[in-house]
C-alpha cells in the first residue's frame, strides 16, 4: 500500500499513524499511557480531560514554589518527572499551576512540614518539570504521586499519577490507567517520567 510515496506495508502502520494523527486512543487502553508522554500539541486537535481522583487525607495548602523536591541526604531513587500542560485542544496551558505531592521512599508524608510538596507554574508551552524520588509504598495503596493541576482562571484537577508495572496497580481501586506515567531509565542514574495534563481550561 503506498500513500503520498510512502510505502506502509502493513496495515497496522497505517493505524499506529491514524492513531497519533488522532493524538492516541480511548482513556484506559494501552493507547492512553503512549498518548499521555510529551507530544507537539500540533499534532492532535481534541483529548479527553486528564481524569480526576481522590485528592486523600494528605494534601497541605500553601506549599513550597520549587521545581525539586530534593533535600540534602534524601533517601530513594531520582526521578525527574516532565511532561505539558495542554487544553482538550491540545493547546499548551502557559503558567498553569502544579502542586505536587508525595510520600517518601519509606511511605510517609510530611505533615508537619513541606518535604516533598511543592508548587511551581508551568511556563510559556505549558511545560513542567519536577525533580524528586520515587515514592514509596504504604498499606493500601499502590505507588502514586499526587498532583493539582489547574490552568489560569480553569478548574482545578486533581489527581494522581502512577507507575507502570507495579503489582499493586490492579487492586488499588483509585489506579486508572490513563494515569499511568511513562518511565524510563536515566542516562545519569534513576528514571525519567512524563506525563501531559489534559485540563480545562478558561
Ligand atoms: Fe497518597
Amino acid at each position: 500500500m503506498r500513500i503520498a510515496g510512502l510505502a506502509l506495508p502493513r496495515a497496522g502502520l497505517l493505524l499506529a499513524w491514524l492513531a497519533l494523527a488522532a493524538c492516541g486512543g480511548a482513556a484506559g487502553g494501552p493507547a492512553a499511557s503512549s498518548a499521555s508522554s510529551p507530544a507537539a500539541a500540533g499534532a492532535c486537535s481534541t483529548h479527553p480531560l486528564t481524569p480526576s481522583v481522590t485528592e486523600g487525607p494528605y494534601f497541605k495548602s500553601a506549599s513550597p514554589e520549587r521545581t525539586s523536591l530534593l533535600e540534602p541526604g534524601m533517601q530513594g531513587t531520582r526521578l525527574r518527572l516532565e511532561g505539558r500542560v495542554l487544553s482538550a485542544g491540545c493547546q499548551p496551558v502557559a503558567r498553569a499551576l502544579l502542586d505536587f505531592w508525595q510520600a517518601d521512599v519509606g511511605g510517609s508524608y510530611d505533615n508537619s512540614g513541606y518535604r516533598l510538596r511543592g508548587h511551581q507554574l508551568a511556563d510559556a508551552a505549558g511545560g513542567y518539570h519536577l525533580e524528586t524520588v520515587i515514592p514509596g509504598l504504604y498499606p493500601g495503596r499502590t505507588r502514586h504521586i499526587h498532583v493539582k493541576v489547574q490552568a489560569p482562571g480553569g478548574q482545578q484537577l486533581t489527581t494522581q499519577l502512577f507507575f507502570p508495572g507495579e503489582a499493586g496497580n490492579a487492586g488499588d481501586s483509585i489506579y486508572q490507567p490513563a494515569l499511568l506515567l511513562s518511565v524510563q531509565d536515566a542516562a545519569g542514574g534513576g528514571k525519567t517520567a512524563t506525563y501531559d495534563f489534559y485540563v480545562q481550561a478558561s
